[in-house]
């Protein structure tokens, strides 16, 4: 459209445009809006499915040194629960908090966010806090009862689920003499 210098394809949703804000001090906008979440977000049990809705609801002030970019980034969260291997569906509301700093300031460190022209890119925020807040152990549900050790049914279904047969086969080997060799060492002591 008017700006076909641009650098950076905004499609994504997570490359928001500061531009409104003029570089006032002082001047401010909210920005309630979707994005489509990159691929790759998340560790391998658990991670924000690639293209689901990613919320944002963020402030963005304009200071001195760039523009602050604070509020919240919601994500959809997919994986597989650690005890009975079923789907786990939640969802992760990601604290966003972050100075932006204009391209040719001086503030900030070497690996401060900073603006690229007028555009500010979330997705690296956004990375670094879903990584941050993703349970490594995911589970379906707090009490969630798991598989049965003999069988593999879910247990969750299940409760009451019980194998009396193989448990006393294990008890009638406990009870066979044939750790004698223990016997006969503790004899050798006596
Ligand atoms: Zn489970
Ligand atoms: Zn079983």
């Amino acid at each position: 459209m008017r700006s076909p210098h641009r650098p950076r394809d905004t499609r994504s949703g997570l490359v928001l445009d500061t531009h409104e804000l003029g570089r006032r001090a002082g001047a401010m906008t909210t920005v309630s809006t979707t994005a489509e979440a990159p691929a790759e977000l998340g560790i391998a049990v658990i991670g924000v499915p690639p293209g689901s809705p990613v919320q944002l609801d963020l402030r963005l002030e304009s200071v001195v040194e760039g523009v602050l970019a604070t509020g919240t980034a919601t994500v959809e969260l997919r994986g597989e629960c650690v005890r009975c291997l079923g789907e786990v569906a939640d969802s992760l509301v990601v604290d966003i908090q972050e100075l932006f700093v204009y391209p040719e300031s001086d503030a900030g460190e070497d690996e401060a966010s900073r603006l690229e022209g007028d555009l500010l890119d979330l997705e690296p925020l956004l990375r670094d806090g879903v990584v941050l807040d993703l349970p490594f152990q995911p589970l379906c549900r707090e009490d969630c009862q798991g598989l049965c050790v003999e069988c593999g049914a879910d247990l969750n279904g299940d409760p009451e689920h019980t194998h009396p047969v193989p448990l006393d086969s294990r008890w009638e080997a406990l009870r066979r003499p044939d750790d004698s060799s223990y016997d006969v060492h503790s004899q050798s002591q006596a």
